[in-house]
């Protein structure tokens, strides 16, 4: 998707940190860390956000939960554990049009999610 710029990201048109790729997902560090570990887990396929999944592509949410388990085993906090959070529209905060799960560890979270 043009001006997109996860999909600018995905096809290396600018530069990010990544720490995770297979055939249907990338990572790459967030670029205003919020916790030790923040990662971005991203489709490559450009779907707006959580709203637009369907029957036909929902299955992505099971590559993105698989990757982030392989993400957190290959920075050391598989055991500690991690949050996985999605923002969806406006109101969650939404701010790329590229669905997106920010993968937060590294220190202890709290129990709160807002
Ligand atoms: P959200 O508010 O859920 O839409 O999250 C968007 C996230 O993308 C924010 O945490 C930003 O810091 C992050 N972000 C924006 N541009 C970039 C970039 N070029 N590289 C890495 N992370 C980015
Ligand atoms: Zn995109």
């Amino acid at each position: 998707m043009e001006n997109c710029i996860f999909c600018k990201i995905i096809k290396r048109e600018i530069p990010s940190t990544i720490v995770y790729e297979d055939e249907k997902v990338l990572a790459f560090n967030d670029i205003q860390p919020v916790a030790p570990i923040h990662v971005l887990i991203v489709p490559k396929q450009h779907i707006e956000s959580v709203k637009k999944l369907t029957e036909k592509n929902a299955s992505i949410l099971m590559d993105i939960h698989l990757a982030a388990n392989k993400i957190a085993e290959k920075l050391g906090i598989s055991d500690k554990g991690y949050r996985l959070i999605n923002n969806c529209g406006p109101d969650a905060g939404q701010t790329v049009l590229h669905l997106h799960y920010h993968l937060l560890g590294g220190k202890d979270l709290g129990p709160k999610i807002i």
